[in-house]
């Protein structure tokens, strides 16, 4: 049997691993030309680390994971309003929080395809998928060159947010995304002077409709993420200047961060993708594009990794095309909670991830500050960690 994976992120390097490992043979087809450096720092906890667990990719993960130990709230001023201890939250998760750069978290998933036996998945970078069509049974795609792909049994879309697989087979992106009036925006440079300032700590700035993060990495590199409430429909003009004018004045940390920012970071919209079904004949989607549960939730890579753990598990055992469709509907059956819960959980923290007053900064505050009374913190971070899992 053979899978064509279109994406080469999380949940297709999963995917493609489990896939390989129960007998299919999978090609990988990445738009960009080599595994892409940009990224943010993630949390990673809950169902992610059981999936993962239960895969044997745990390990994997746990290798490039960062030591946080705690999240810091600054205002204007630089001065800390309140922090929060992130060994706190490991604690009360069993222990199983990771901190995981995204490229990172993607470099552990290739390397864990060493375990796939040689010649079972096939990785191609530099293949932009533009036109697919299914044909009876199977499926066949053309690059953007025009040259026609290799057919196969199945397709899997683990093309991402703005999925070319959604909108060919399942219908256009406004039928599904759901925009959370926001946008973020993250890259990584170069600063070894704010990295040694930063030292584990996490540190978000205490504003109201944007929050910059920022984390020290390994090799002097500091990495940010800047989210802040637009308009969906609004003009948004070149990210770098976008950014600078909407974050002037945040903190002198993020206003040498802006200095150094490429001209394009990521920038994308914060939304949701909600779909009625995930698969289609022998076409199926995966990660953010069946199902984004947004920055919001801080469970799109451990979604990604439950989604590729469920479909590899429902793939394994087939051995015919007519089985295929049973399989896929179970690989929804056992997903569909599991996004819904997560997709809740998301747009419960918009406002207190961007509070949109001074009030909801002060609130924000008081209840940070009191997990410094001897017995709070536990009771605060298990009430976060329960929302941000359940
Ligand atoms: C700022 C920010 C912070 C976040 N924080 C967290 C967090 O704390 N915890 C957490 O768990 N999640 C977090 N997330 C979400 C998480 O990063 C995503 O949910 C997850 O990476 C989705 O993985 P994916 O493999 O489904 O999609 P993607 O990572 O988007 O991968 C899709 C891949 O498909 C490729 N592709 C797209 N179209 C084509 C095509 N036509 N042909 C070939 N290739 C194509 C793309 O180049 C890309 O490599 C965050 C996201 C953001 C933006």
């Amino acid at each position: 049997m053979k899978a064509i994976i279109v994406g080469a992120g999380i949940a297709g390097l999963v995917a493609a691993r489990q896939l390989g490992l129960s007998g299919w043979q999978v090609l990988v087809l990445e738009r960009s030309a080599s595994p892409r450096p940009d990224g943010y720092m993630m949390d990673f906890f809950g169902p992610g680390v059981e999936a993962s667990e239960q895969i044997g990719l745990y390990p994997y993960l746990s290798q490039v994971a960062y030591q946080v130990e705690a999240a810091e709230y600054v205002d204007p001023s630089g001065r800390v309003t309140a922090s929060l201890d992130y060994r706190t939250f490991a604690d009360l998760a069993g222990g199983k929080v990771l901190s995981l750069l995204r490229p990172d978290m993607e470099h552990a998933a290739r390397k864990a395809l060493q375990e796939v036996p040689e010649g079972q998945v096939e990785l191609r970078y530099g293949v932009h998928i533009q036109r697919m069509q299914l044909d009876g049974a199977k499926v066949r795609l053309w690059a953007g060159d025009g040259q026609e792909v290799e057919t196969a049994d199945l397709l899997i879309g683990a093309d991402g947010i703005h999925s070319a697989l959604r909108t060919a087979f399942f219908g256009p992106e406004q039928d599904f995304l759901r925009p959370l009036g926001m946008r973020a925006a993250a890259f990584i440079v170069q600063e070894p002077e704010l990295n040694q300032q930063l030292k584990n700590r996490f540190v978000l700035s205490d504003t109201v409709d944007r929050t910059a993060g920022i984390y020290g990495l390994r090799d002097g590199q500091v990495a940010s993420f800047l989210v802040y409430r637009q308009d969906p429909t609004a003009k948004l003009g070149e990210s770098a200047d976008r950014l600078r004018r909407i974050f002037a004045g945040t903190n002198q940390r993020v206003d040498r961060l802006l200095e150094l920012s490429p001209a394009n970071p990521y920038d994308d919209v914060v939304a949701q993708v909600v779909m009625p079904c995930w698969h289609h004949r022998s076409v199926v989607l995966i990660g953010d594009a069946a199902a984004a549960v947004s920055l919001l939730a801080g469970q799109g890579g451990a979604m990604a990794v439950c989604a590729a753990a469920a479909l590899g598990n429902a793939l394994g055992e087939v051995s015919s095309k007519e089985q295929i469709p049973a399989a896929l509907a179970e690989y929804e059956r056992v997903m569909r909670p599991k996004i819904s819960t997560a997709q809740a959980s998301g747009r419960r923290a918009a406002n207190s991830f961007l509070p949109r007053h001074r009030l909801g900064l002060l609130w924000r505050r008081l209840i940070l500050r009191s997990t410094k009374l001897p017995g709070v913190d536990r009771l605060v971070a298990g009430q976060i960690v329960k929302r941000l899992a359940k």
